[in-house]
């Protein structure tokens, strides 16, 4: 393929068929930057509203960066990856104190902020400022792998090298920004993973993988990744209008969400062997329900749940052993304001609690 050859080809049909995006229309560093974040491991289609609702909450760097954890993982509850969205505010925070509110403008600078690593740092040089480095993403895998027949492990580090210089060979130094958005466009629209458009293609007679019949086989992504089994035993305390909740704290996943005071174990056990360990239940509450095992599947590990409900005499005190997981009684308004994982307000909305 002749130099230059397949940037002009791709860029032409980005013309033509590309999708009209609010954050396309712009070379906003602070809206490119918030639509790549909410975008990755995410869909348009479900990445959409919340870039709206960020951009109506927060309509800059600034207001972003005054606004409280809390809120900021309220607005993106539901989208998963919630350290996204904490780095999200720290990366504003550190924009605002350290850069006067303006994004820097290279790709080298840029990677030095919280959560913006490769992908998001060439996508807001290239698109904000017209850098020539070329984003990477799953998109542009698929697409350079199959037009150029590579082989070669997207999973591993040396095919990740390979790609990247690839893929910065073929930019174009004049339209850096069209260039990017073109390939992640051609491979969203046209080279689909399952059922590429190949019969009408405008690289049908170069590709590689349409002439070797090899679309299925490319791009090559060999994983070895362990997936952990959780068992979580929730308590779901009542108390007439009221219910415990705490705020995760720590490493773990789901920081400074609120969830249910939680027992975990790393098998399953009866949850009636649990429920005898916090509660001394002295038959003044109303029994205990336990529901059905939910299942809920992260990126390297699959939760299942059980949620134990226990009615609670307003004037009875709480056990010892959940006041040290720091639970406090909520109104169900003020409930329904918490960032909450999905997992909880799953069960809460199968129970019509909220
Ligand atoms: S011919 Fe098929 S596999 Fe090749 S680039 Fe086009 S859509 Fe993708």
């Amino acid at each position: 393929m002749k130099e230059g050859y397949f940037s002009k080809k791709i860029i032409s049909w980005y013309h033509e068929y590309h999708r009209d995006l609010p954050w396309r229309n712009t070379q906003d560093a602070y809206k490119i930057w918030l639509s790549e974040i909410i975008l990755q491991q995410t869909r348009v289609a479900q990445g959409l509203p919340y870039y709206e609702k960020f951009i109506l909450n927060f309509s800059n760097v600034k207001s972003l960066a005054n606004a409280k954890e809390r809120d900021v993982l309220r607005l993106w509850q539901g989208l998963g990856y919630y350290t996204r969205a904490r780095n999200l505010h720290k990366c504003a925070q550190e924009v605002v104190r350290n850069f006067d509110g303006k994004f820097p403008k290279t790709f080298g600078e840029l990677k030095q902020l919280p959560g913006i690593g490769d992908y998001t740092a060439a996508a807001i040089a290239s698109f904000a400022f017209n850098e020539p480095v070329a984003v990477v993403d799953g998109n542009v895998y698929r697409v350079l792998s199959r037009v150029f027949g590579i082989d070669k492990n997207i999973a591993s580090p040396e095919g990740k090298i390979f790609f990247s210089k690839l893929a910065n060979q073929l930019i174009s130094k004049d339209e850096p920004a069209l260039h990017n958005q073109a390939v992640m466009e051609f491979g969203a629209l046209d080279c689909l993973p399952q059922n590429p458009h190949c019969e009408d293609c405008i690289f049908q007679k170069t590709c590689v993988a349409f002439q070797q019949d090899l679309q299925l086989i490319l791009p090559v992504k060999i994983k070895q990744q362990k997936v952990t089994k959780r068992y979580f035993y929730y308590f779901f305390v009542r108390n007439g209008k009221k219910i415990l909740m705490t705020e995760r704290t720590g490493k773990g996943i789901w920081k400074g969400l609120y969830d249910f005071p939680l027992h975990e174990e790393k098998r399953p056990v009866r949850p009636e062997k649990i429920i005898g360990k916090y509660f001394p239940l002295d038959g003044n509450e109303k029994g205990s329900q336990i529901s059905e095992e939910y299942k809920h599947v992260l990126s390297h590990q699959i939760i299942h749940a059980r949620f134990i409900q226990i009615d609670w005499p307003s004037a009875k005190e709480l056990p010892p052993s959940l006041i040290h997981l720091n639970a406090r009684w909520y109104s169900l308004n003020q409930m329904e304001k918490l960032p909450k994982p999905v997992l909880i307000t799953r069960y809460l909305g199968d129970h019509s609690i909220l």
